[in-house]
Protein backbone atom coordinates (compact mmCIF):
# COMPACT_ATOMS: atom_id res chain seq x y z
CA UNK A 1 0.00 0.00 0.00
CA UNK A 2 1.45 3.77 -0.68
CA UNK A 3 2.00 5.96 1.74
CA UNK A 4 -0.79 8.31 -0.34
CA UNK A 5 -3.24 5.40 -0.16
CA UNK A 6 -2.85 5.07 3.79
CA UNK A 7 -3.00 8.88 3.92
CA UNK A 8 -6.18 8.77 1.95
CA UNK A 9 -7.66 6.02 4.32
CA UNK A 10 -6.82 7.78 7.34
CA UNK A 11 -8.16 10.59 6.20
CA UNK A 12 -11.83 9.00 5.46
CA UNK A 13 -11.06 7.41 9.38
CA UNK A 14 -10.88 11.18 10.34
CA UNK A 15 -13.96 11.85 8.46
CA UNK A 16 -16.10 8.76 10.14
CA UNK A 17 -14.99 10.10 13.47
CA UNK A 18 -16.04 12.84 13.52
CA UNK A 19 -19.59 12.03 11.77
CA UNK A 20 -20.28 9.63 14.88
CA UNK A 21 -19.35 12.81 16.88
CA UNK A 22 -21.63 14.37 15.31
CA UNK A 23 -24.54 11.62 15.05
CA UNK A 24 -24.10 10.53 19.25
CA UNK A 25 -24.23 14.21 20.25
CA UNK A 26 -27.36 14.24 18.30
CA UNK A 27 -28.59 11.28 19.55
CA UNK A 28 -27.83 12.84 23.20
CA UNK A 29 -29.54 16.12 22.32
CA UNK A 30 -32.40 13.69 21.85
CA UNK A 31 -32.22 11.55 24.85
CA UNK A 32 -31.77 14.95 26.67
CA UNK A 33 -35.59 16.11 25.22
CA UNK A 34 -37.18 12.92 25.81
CA UNK A 35 -35.56 12.91 29.71
CA UNK A 36 -37.30 16.91 29.88
CA UNK A 37 -40.75 15.02 29.41
CA UNK A 38 -39.87 11.55 31.46
CA UNK A 39 -39.45 14.75 34.35
CA UNK A 40 -42.86 16.40 33.95
CA UNK A 41 -44.52 13.02 33.47
CA UNK A 42 -42.40 11.80 36.73
CA UNK A 43 -41.50 9.25 34.82
CA UNK A 44 -38.22 7.03 35.34
CA UNK A 45 -35.22 7.87 33.42
CA UNK A 46 -33.72 4.55 33.04
CA UNK A 47 -36.21 1.75 30.77
CA UNK A 48 -34.30 -1.62 30.42
CA UNK A 49 -37.60 -2.57 28.26
CA UNK A 50 -36.69 0.12 25.67
CA UNK A 51 -32.81 -0.03 25.55
CA UNK A 52 -33.66 -4.51 24.92
CA UNK A 53 -35.89 -2.91 22.04
CA UNK A 54 -33.48 -0.49 20.83
CA UNK A 55 -30.64 -2.84 21.15
CA UNK A 56 -32.38 -5.73 18.98
CA UNK A 57 -33.47 -3.05 16.53
CA UNK A 58 -30.39 -2.34 15.96
CA UNK A 59 -28.99 -5.98 15.50
CA UNK A 60 -31.43 -6.91 13.26
CA UNK A 61 -29.98 -4.04 10.81
CA UNK A 62 -26.24 -5.25 11.40
CA UNK A 63 -24.28 -6.50 8.34
CA UNK A 64 -21.15 -6.93 10.60
CA UNK A 65 -18.17 -7.05 10.10
CA UNK A 66 -19.09 -6.86 14.24
CA UNK A 67 -20.56 -9.24 16.07
CA UNK A 68 -23.99 -8.37 17.71
CA UNK A 69 -22.67 -9.04 20.82
CA UNK A 70 -19.49 -6.05 20.07
CA UNK A 71 -22.45 -3.68 18.87
CA UNK A 72 -24.52 -4.52 21.87
CA UNK A 73 -21.64 -3.60 23.60
CA UNK A 74 -20.99 -0.55 21.75
CA UNK A 75 -24.24 0.73 22.12
CA UNK A 76 -24.67 0.10 25.74
CA UNK A 77 -21.99 2.73 26.64
CA UNK A 78 -23.87 4.90 24.70
CA UNK A 79 -26.83 4.57 26.21
CA UNK A 80 -25.20 4.64 29.77
CA UNK A 81 -23.29 7.80 28.60
CA UNK A 82 -27.26 9.45 27.96
CA UNK A 83 -28.76 8.56 30.75
CA UNK A 84 -25.52 9.73 33.13
CA UNK A 85 -25.85 13.22 31.12
CA UNK A 86 -29.39 13.41 32.32
CA UNK A 87 -28.49 12.47 35.72
CA UNK A 88 -26.04 15.54 35.32
CA UNK A 89 -27.94 17.70 34.10
CA UNK A 90 -30.94 16.92 37.07
CA UNK A 91 -27.60 17.44 39.66
CA UNK A 92 -26.97 21.03 37.44
CA UNK A 93 -30.25 21.62 38.75
CA UNK A 94 -29.68 21.90 42.48
CA UNK A 95 -29.53 24.65 44.21
CA UNK A 96 -26.81 23.78 47.01
CA UNK A 97 -24.50 22.47 43.43
CA UNK A 98 -21.66 24.57 42.13
CA UNK A 99 -22.93 23.94 38.91
CA UNK A 100 -26.14 26.55 40.28
CA UNK A 101 -24.07 28.87 41.77
CA UNK A 102 -19.82 28.62 41.31
CA UNK A 103 -18.71 31.36 43.86
CA UNK A 104 -18.50 29.83 47.57
CA UNK A 105 -21.02 30.67 50.07
CA UNK A 106 -20.06 32.97 52.98
CA UNK A 107 -21.81 32.88 56.03
CA UNK A 108 -22.32 35.91 58.43
CA UNK A 109 -22.50 34.21 62.11
CA UNK A 110 -23.01 37.35 64.26
CA UNK A 111 -19.77 39.03 62.55
CA UNK A 112 -18.06 36.01 61.87
CA UNK A 113 -17.35 34.54 58.69
CA UNK A 114 -17.53 30.92 58.05
CA UNK A 115 -16.95 29.41 54.35
CA UNK A 116 -14.09 32.70 53.42
CA UNK A 117 -11.10 30.59 53.51
CA UNK A 118 -10.24 31.27 57.17
CA UNK A 119 -11.30 28.24 59.42
CA UNK A 120 -13.71 28.37 61.90
CA UNK A 121 -13.87 26.76 65.20
CA UNK A 122 -17.26 25.78 66.74
CA UNK A 123 -16.52 24.73 70.69
CA UNK A 124 -18.89 23.90 73.54
CA UNK A 125 -20.18 20.97 75.56
CA UNK A 126 -21.79 18.46 74.46
CA UNK A 127 -25.00 18.63 76.63
CA UNK A 128 -26.18 21.85 78.93
CA UNK A 129 -25.77 20.60 81.78
CA UNK A 130 -26.00 24.01 84.43
CA UNK A 131 -25.21 27.27 84.25
CA UNK A 132 -22.04 26.91 85.89
CA UNK A 133 -20.61 24.12 83.45
CA UNK A 134 -21.98 26.53 80.47
CA UNK A 135 -20.82 29.25 81.57
CA UNK A 136 -16.63 27.88 82.38
CA UNK A 137 -16.84 26.64 78.78
CA UNK A 138 -17.81 29.29 77.31
CA UNK A 139 -15.09 31.62 79.24
CA UNK A 140 -12.56 29.26 77.59
CA UNK A 141 -13.68 29.09 74.76
CA UNK A 142 -13.47 33.20 74.53
CA UNK A 143 -10.12 33.56 75.68
CA UNK A 144 -9.14 31.59 72.44
CA UNK A 145 -11.00 33.74 70.64
CA UNK A 146 -13.04 30.90 68.91
CA UNK A 147 -16.27 32.71 68.43
CA UNK A 148 -18.94 30.40 67.86
CA UNK A 149 -19.91 28.20 70.86
CA UNK A 150 -22.37 24.82 70.68
CA UNK A 151 -23.87 23.19 73.42
CA UNK A 152 -26.58 21.01 73.34
CA UNK A 153 -29.96 21.98 74.98
CA UNK A 154 -31.94 19.26 73.07
CA UNK A 155 -30.86 15.50 72.85
CA UNK A 156 -31.48 12.77 70.18
CA UNK A 157 -30.13 10.18 72.33
CA UNK A 158 -29.90 6.29 71.05
CA UNK A 159 -31.42 5.24 74.44
CA UNK A 160 -34.56 6.76 75.76
CA UNK A 161 -33.19 6.40 79.54
CA UNK A 162 -30.34 8.94 78.82
CA UNK A 163 -30.29 11.97 79.64
CA UNK A 164 -32.47 14.33 77.07
CA UNK A 165 -30.97 17.33 77.30
CA UNK A 166 -32.65 20.56 79.22
CA UNK A 167 -34.69 22.14 76.67
CA UNK A 168 -35.77 25.25 75.93
CA UNK A 169 -33.98 26.25 79.89
CA UNK A 170 -30.34 25.27 78.55
CA UNK A 171 -31.04 27.31 75.31
CA UNK A 172 -31.65 30.04 77.59
CA UNK A 173 -28.57 29.26 79.74
CA UNK A 174 -26.63 28.78 76.29
CA UNK A 175 -27.65 32.45 75.16
CA UNK A 176 -26.57 33.92 78.85
CA UNK A 177 -23.39 32.43 78.95
CA UNK A 178 -22.84 33.28 75.52
CA UNK A 179 -24.32 36.68 75.71
CA UNK A 180 -21.85 37.48 78.61
CA UNK A 181 -18.85 36.59 76.33
CA UNK A 182 -19.60 38.12 72.86
CA UNK A 183 -20.35 34.45 71.68
CA UNK A 184 -22.63 32.92 68.84
CA UNK A 185 -24.60 30.14 70.16
CA UNK A 186 -24.82 26.84 67.91
CA UNK A 187 -27.69 24.50 69.43
CA UNK A 188 -29.65 21.59 68.09
CA UNK A 189 -32.84 21.29 67.45
CA UNK A 190 -35.05 18.03 67.02
CA UNK A 191 -38.58 19.07 66.61
CA UNK A 192 -39.57 21.46 63.52
CA UNK A 193 -42.57 23.20 65.92
CA UNK A 194 -39.48 24.69 68.52
CA UNK A 195 -37.77 26.14 65.18
CA UNK A 196 -39.60 29.43 66.04
CA UNK A 197 -38.75 29.14 69.45
CA UNK A 198 -35.05 28.35 69.43
CA UNK A 199 -34.58 31.87 66.68
CA UNK A 200 -35.19 34.20 70.46
CA UNK A 201 -31.99 32.09 71.64
CA UNK A 202 -30.07 30.23 68.69
CA UNK A 203 -27.61 32.04 65.78
CA UNK A 204 -27.39 28.87 64.07
CA UNK A 205 -29.64 26.60 63.92
CA UNK A 206 -28.01 22.92 64.37
CA UNK A 207 -29.93 19.57 62.81
CA UNK A 208 -28.06 16.66 64.06
CA UNK A 209 -26.96 13.07 62.26
CA UNK A 210 -30.27 11.20 63.42
CA UNK A 211 -32.39 14.08 62.08
CA UNK A 212 -30.86 14.82 58.79
CA UNK A 213 -33.78 13.01 56.57
CA UNK A 214 -36.30 14.11 59.06
CA UNK A 215 -37.88 15.99 56.05
CA UNK A 216 -40.10 18.10 58.28
CA UNK A 217 -37.16 19.66 60.12
CA UNK A 218 -35.32 20.38 57.39
CA UNK A 219 -38.36 22.04 55.69
CA UNK A 220 -39.10 24.03 58.99
CA UNK A 221 -34.91 25.20 58.99
CA UNK A 222 -35.46 25.97 55.43
CA UNK A 223 -38.70 28.46 56.35
CA UNK A 224 -36.68 30.47 58.81
CA UNK A 225 -33.73 33.57 57.60
CA UNK A 226 -31.22 31.93 60.17
CA UNK A 227 -28.09 29.96 59.63
CA UNK A 228 -28.34 25.85 59.56
CA UNK A 229 -25.78 23.94 60.09
CA UNK A 230 -26.84 20.32 59.20
CA UNK A 231 -24.91 17.16 59.83
CA UNK A 232 -24.40 14.03 58.02
CA UNK A 233 -26.65 11.26 58.56
CA UNK A 234 -25.31 7.81 59.98
CA UNK A 235 -25.49 6.42 57.25
CA UNK A 236 -26.07 8.66 54.70
CA UNK A 237 -24.60 8.80 51.67
CA UNK A 238 -22.72 11.85 50.34
CA UNK A 239 -25.74 12.35 48.09
CA UNK A 240 -28.11 11.76 50.32
CA UNK A 241 -26.50 14.37 52.13
CA UNK A 242 -26.10 16.98 49.62
CA UNK A 243 -30.15 16.15 48.88
CA UNK A 244 -31.00 16.72 52.51
CA UNK A 245 -29.31 20.90 52.29
CA UNK A 246 -31.06 20.73 48.88
CA UNK A 247 -34.65 20.71 51.22
CA UNK A 248 -33.58 23.72 52.97
CA UNK A 249 -31.81 25.68 50.28
CA UNK A 250 -35.28 24.92 48.16
CA UNK A 251 -37.46 27.17 50.94
CA UNK A 252 -35.29 29.61 50.92
CA UNK A 253 -33.00 29.43 53.20
CA UNK A 254 -29.47 28.98 51.86
CA UNK A 255 -27.42 29.55 54.79
CA UNK A 256 -26.48 26.06 55.27
CA UNK A 257 -22.99 25.00 56.71
CA UNK A 258 -22.05 20.99 55.92
CA UNK A 259 -20.89 18.84 59.02
CA UNK A 260 -19.19 15.71 58.42
CA UNK A 261 -19.10 13.95 61.51
CA UNK A 262 -18.54 10.44 60.49
CA UNK A 263 -19.93 7.68 59.10
CA UNK A 264 -20.83 3.60 60.16
CA UNK A 265 -18.74 1.29 58.89
CA UNK A 266 -17.15 -1.88 60.39
CA UNK A 267 -14.58 -0.30 62.10
CA UNK A 268 -14.53 -0.33 65.65
CA UNK A 269 -11.39 1.13 66.88
CA UNK A 270 -13.43 4.76 66.92
CA UNK A 271 -16.97 5.74 67.76
CA UNK A 272 -18.18 6.54 63.56
CA UNK A 273 -15.05 6.37 60.66
CA UNK A 274 -14.64 10.05 60.04
CA UNK A 275 -14.80 10.39 56.17
CA UNK A 276 -12.00 12.83 55.45
CA UNK A 277 -12.72 12.59 51.90
CA UNK A 278 -16.35 13.92 51.87
CA UNK A 279 -14.99 16.97 52.85
CA UNK A 280 -13.42 18.33 49.23
CA UNK A 281 -16.29 16.02 47.60
CA UNK A 282 -18.67 18.36 49.32
CA UNK A 283 -16.86 21.63 48.16
CA UNK A 284 -16.70 20.55 44.99
CA UNK A 285 -20.33 19.53 44.63
CA UNK A 286 -21.42 22.62 46.35
CA UNK A 287 -21.02 25.93 46.89
CA UNK A 288 -21.43 25.76 50.51
CA UNK A 289 -18.90 25.55 53.69
CA UNK A 290 -18.36 22.34 55.37
CA UNK A 291 -17.09 21.69 58.42
CA UNK A 292 -15.47 18.65 60.13
CA UNK A 293 -16.83 17.22 63.67
CA UNK A 294 -13.73 15.17 65.21
CA UNK A 295 -15.40 15.03 68.55
CA UNK A 296 -18.36 12.49 67.12
CA UNK A 297 -16.03 10.90 64.00
CA UNK A 298 -13.54 9.71 66.24
CA UNK A 299 -15.58 9.25 69.85
CA UNK A 300 -11.65 9.40 71.33
CA UNK A 301 -10.34 12.09 73.21
CA UNK A 302 -6.16 11.06 72.15
CA UNK A 303 -7.23 11.92 68.07
CA UNK A 304 -9.11 14.88 68.14
CA UNK A 305 -6.10 16.63 67.21
CA UNK A 306 -4.87 14.91 64.40
CA UNK A 307 -8.30 14.41 63.23
CA UNK A 308 -9.00 18.17 63.41
CA UNK A 309 -5.24 18.77 61.40
CA UNK A 310 -6.37 16.61 58.74
CA UNK A 311 -9.68 18.73 58.40
CA UNK A 312 -7.65 21.78 57.93
CA UNK A 313 -4.84 20.43 55.31
CA UNK A 314 -8.32 18.89 53.33
CA UNK A 315 -9.53 21.93 53.25
CA UNK A 316 -12.74 21.92 55.90
CA UNK A 317 -13.71 25.62 56.58
CA UNK A 318 -14.76 24.67 60.18
CA UNK A 319 -13.97 21.89 63.17
CA UNK A 320 -16.37 21.27 65.67
CA UNK A 321 -15.01 19.85 68.76
CA UNK A 322 -16.65 19.20 72.66
CA UNK A 323 -15.36 20.66 75.27
CA UNK A 324 -16.38 20.03 79.19
CA UNK A 325 -14.74 21.65 82.21
CA UNK A 326 -15.08 18.10 84.02
CA UNK A 327 -15.41 15.80 81.13
CA UNK A 328 -15.33 12.71 83.76
CA UNK A 329 -18.83 13.64 85.51
CA UNK A 330 -20.58 15.13 81.70
CA UNK A 331 -24.12 13.91 81.05
CA UNK A 332 -23.11 12.53 77.90
CA UNK A 333 -20.34 11.78 75.66
CA UNK A 334 -18.03 11.34 78.48
CA UNK A 335 -15.35 9.87 76.74
CA UNK A 336 -14.31 12.07 74.59
CA UNK A 337 -15.22 15.76 75.18
CA UNK A 338 -11.84 17.29 76.14
CA UNK A 339 -11.45 19.10 79.29
CA UNK A 340 -10.09 23.11 79.54
CA UNK A 341 -6.45 23.19 79.43
CA UNK A 342 -6.35 20.05 76.55
CA UNK A 343 -8.91 22.45 74.55
CA UNK A 344 -6.29 25.26 74.98
CA UNK A 345 -3.34 22.89 73.39
CA UNK A 346 -6.13 21.55 70.43
CA UNK A 347 -6.63 25.68 69.75
CA UNK A 348 -2.86 26.52 70.00
CA UNK A 349 -2.05 23.36 67.71
CA UNK A 350 -4.47 24.14 65.30
CA UNK A 351 -3.87 28.23 65.17
CA UNK A 352 -0.48 26.96 64.52
CA UNK A 353 -1.06 25.04 61.29
CA UNK A 354 -3.61 27.24 60.27
CA UNK A 355 -1.01 30.49 60.06
CA UNK A 356 1.23 27.75 58.55
CA UNK A 357 -1.78 27.09 55.84
CA UNK A 358 -2.52 30.50 54.99
CA UNK A 359 0.74 31.91 54.86
C1 LIG B 1 -24.00 16.91 68.53
O1 LIG B 1 -23.27 17.56 67.77
O2 LIG B 1 -24.34 17.30 69.64
C2 LIG B 1 -24.46 15.58 68.09
C3 LIG B 1 -25.38 14.90 68.77
O3 LIG B 1 -23.85 15.11 66.98
P1 LIG B 1 -24.41 14.13 65.84
O4 LIG B 1 -25.80 14.62 65.49
O5 LIG B 1 -23.43 14.32 64.73
O6 LIG B 1 -24.40 12.75 66.41
MN1 LIG C 1 -21.80 14.88 71.90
Amino acid sequence: MSQNEMDQLRGRLDEVNLEILNLINQRAELVQEIGQIKTKQSMNRFDPVRERSMLDHITEHNDGPFENSTIEHIFKEIFKASLELQIDDNRKALLVSRKKKPEDTVIDIKGTQIGNGTAQYVMGPCSVESYDQVEKVAEAVSKKGVKLFRGGAFKPRTSPYDFQGLGVEGLQILKEAADKYDLAVVSEIVNPVHIEKALDYVDVIQIGARNMQNFELLKAAGDVNKPVLLKRGLSATISEFINAAEYIISRGNENIILCERGIRTYEKATRNTLDISAVPILKKETHLPVMVDVTHSTGRRDILLPAAKAGLAIGADGIMAEVHPDPAVALSDSAQQMDIPMFNTFIDELDKMKNRLEY
